[in-house]
């Protein structure tokens, strides 16, 4: 197959998304949902960019590896939140990286980065790009003299297989689909399934610490990190292979959610799975979310973790397809490699009916055919998950506003801090933007000790302003739920759009700590300055 480049700007491959007769049939929908006319302002070009040159030249001995023309450069300027979506659609792409390097092999991600070290130039390790917080961009131009985007997506190999122990080798640089293709022969799985699997890497996920679709227990990639093998400016790193340890703070949970600043990981010991063959799923509708959120508080504290138990609210459910609007939805999930999870399902439908949950009266049942999870309500809400990358560039084309904000609370708090939330969301948009959008409401990940909810807000912005609108009403949100005691991000990292609140909710001394951690591993701190926390320097 011919090889496909991804595009510049925007989700996927060049070519990929919904073609111009769904982009049109897109924007009537979205204007009457809005009552709004709106127009599809054509995409960016990559013939529109006029890139600042580059202000270094790779050596010679790494030349056959770096890039320079624009194609590159502007590629990896942004990562993928709707702030770069915006930015990227006004053409602006004012401090693009100098040089996008792709190294083939751990011995040239050394040296590139010997090379940054000795020039001191910035050193971006970049996965998929796919940061939804400013964690791929170059730091301010009159800061450094020089960025250089260190793209591993040739690292892409799983290197070996420990079937005893169940663990792989895997370079970080490979995408979800070839790291899991890879796999299959051996009927094992990572099973870690962001999102934005189609275009991420292994090491985005552990240095990210990424959340996997899955609602409760094996989700995170924290917990699937065995040992790792991190290349920083003072050299390597290497962790033991070890199920558990007791032997003081973790080296791997050091670099696990570092975001690039303390080493560029290349390859690690994932915790594999087996392939699942059983699958129950069942959708249940609760008249309100409150009551939906006291079932998933009861299944999630009765010791049966399903593989998924979303709850969406109404207006999450109608615009995903699972439900009409009038009622909030649970999608609840089981699936096991092992043995057939029935008597799990029957105790979590009886949680769900405890609390008014209603469902079909063949819901549950257990199938050994991949095909349970694309039906139904469950399958309907799995197909909007896959395709909505895709449509946030043509609604950026629009002027829509359309972004997400994602938490955790302990449940004690959880039924005011959501109120107060949606409260504060629902004032500054309505403030911002002069309409009322939409806010919706799932829960992605669900804890014995409290959710993860996750909002959704969708409203038309001013053309031209949607950038600083946005910025406001994320002000808003991210200033009440620090304040009310959640956390800035449940899984979409702090990058640099995250910074201010981070710093809220983390100890000064713990930052000090990290700060002093970086002055070892990176004294010159070249490793992408300004993400997570300021070097001392
Ligand atoms: C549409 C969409 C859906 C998303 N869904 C999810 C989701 O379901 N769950 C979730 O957790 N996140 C999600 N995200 C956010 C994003 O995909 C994650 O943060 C992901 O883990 C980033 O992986 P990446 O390979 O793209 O990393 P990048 O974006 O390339 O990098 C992210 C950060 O990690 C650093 N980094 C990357 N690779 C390495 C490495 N090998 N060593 C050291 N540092 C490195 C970078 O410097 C940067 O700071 C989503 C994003 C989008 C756009």
């Amino acid at each position: 197959m011919a090889h496909r480049r991804l595009k510049f700007w925007g989700w996927g491959h060049e070519g990929d998304g919904p073609n111009e007769d769904a982009q049109r049939r897109l924007c009537e929908r979205t204007a009457r949902r809005f009552g709004r006319a709106l127009t599809l302002a054509p995409a960016p070009r990559l013939e529109e960019l006029a890139l600042r040159p580059p202000r270094v030249k790779p050596p010679a001995a790494l030349a056959p590896i770096c890039a320079t023309d624009t194609y590159d450069r502007a590629a990896h300027h942004w990562g993928k939140s709707f702030r770069d979506l915006v930015r990227g659609f006004r053409r602006h792409y004012p401090n693009p990286p100098d040089v996008v390097a792709y190294p083939r092999s751990e011995q040239e991600v050394t040296a590139v980065l010997e090379w940054c070290d000795r020039a001191k130039l910035a050193a971006i390790p970049y996965g998929g790009g796919s940061s939804v917080v400013g964690g791929v961009e170059a730091p301010p131009a009159d800061s450094c003299s020089g960025a250089v985007s260190i793209d591993l997506r040739h690292l892409d190999r799983v290197l070996e297989v420990d079937s005893i122990s169940r663990a792989a080798r895997i370079q970080a640089g490979v995408y979800g689909p070839a790291l899991e293709d890879q796999l299959r022969a051996t009927n094992f799985t990572l099973r870690h399934f962001p999102q934005s699997f189609e275009f991420s890497s292994l090491g985005g996920w552990i240095a990210t610490r990424s959340g996997g679709h899955f609602a409760t227990l094996y989700t995170h990639i924290d917990d699937f990190v065995e040992a790792l093998r991190v290349i920083t400016p003072t050299g390597a790193i290497e962790t033991r292979r070890l199920p558990g340890s007791g032997a003081g703070p973790s080296p791997d949970r050091m670099f696990i959610g570092s975001e690039g600043t303390l080493g560029i990981i290349t390859e690690a010991w994932m915790r594999l799975q087996e392939r699942p063959r059983y699958r129950a799923g069942a959708s249940v509708a609760f008249d309100d979310f409150p009551a939906a959120m006291r079932a998933l508080r009861q299944l999630s504290q009765a010791g049966l973790y399903p593989a998924n138990c979303r709850v969406l609210d109404p207006g999450e459910a109608l615009t995903a397809g699972a439900g009409d609007g009038s009622e909030a939805v649970m999608v609840l999930a089981f699936e096991s490699g092992d043995h057939d999870p029935a008597a799990w399902m029957r105790r979590a439908l009886e949680c769900c009916a405890d609390h008014k949950g209603r469902f079909a009266p063949d819901a549950g049942q257990t199938r050994t055919d991949s095909s349970a999870a694309r039906e139904g309500a469950a399958g309907e809400w799995r197909r909007t998950f896959l395709n909505a990358p895709y449509l946030r560039e043509v609604l950026v084309r629009m002027a829509i506003i359309a972004e997400t904000f994602e938490t955790a609370i302990t449940w004690e708090r959880f039924e005011q801090f959501h109120h107060e939330l949606m409260s504060a969301a629902r004032a500054a948009v309505a403030r911002v933007c002069g309409h009322g959008g939409s806010i919706t409401c799932r829960i992605t990940h669900v804890y014995p000790d409290g959710p993860a909810p996750y909002y959704t807000v969708t409203v038309p912005g001013r053309a031209g302003s949607e950038l600083e609108q946005w910025d406001e009403i994320k002000q808003a949100v991210s200033d009440t739920l620090i304040r009310l005691g959640g956390t800035i991000t449940h899984h979409h990292a702090v990058g640099r759009d995250h910074r201010q609140w981070y710093e809220r909710e983390t100890p000064a001394g713990f930052r000090r700590a990290l700060q002093a951690a970086k002055r070892a591993f990176d004294p010159n701190a070249i490793l992408n300055p300004g993400v997570l926390f300021d070097p001392i320097r």
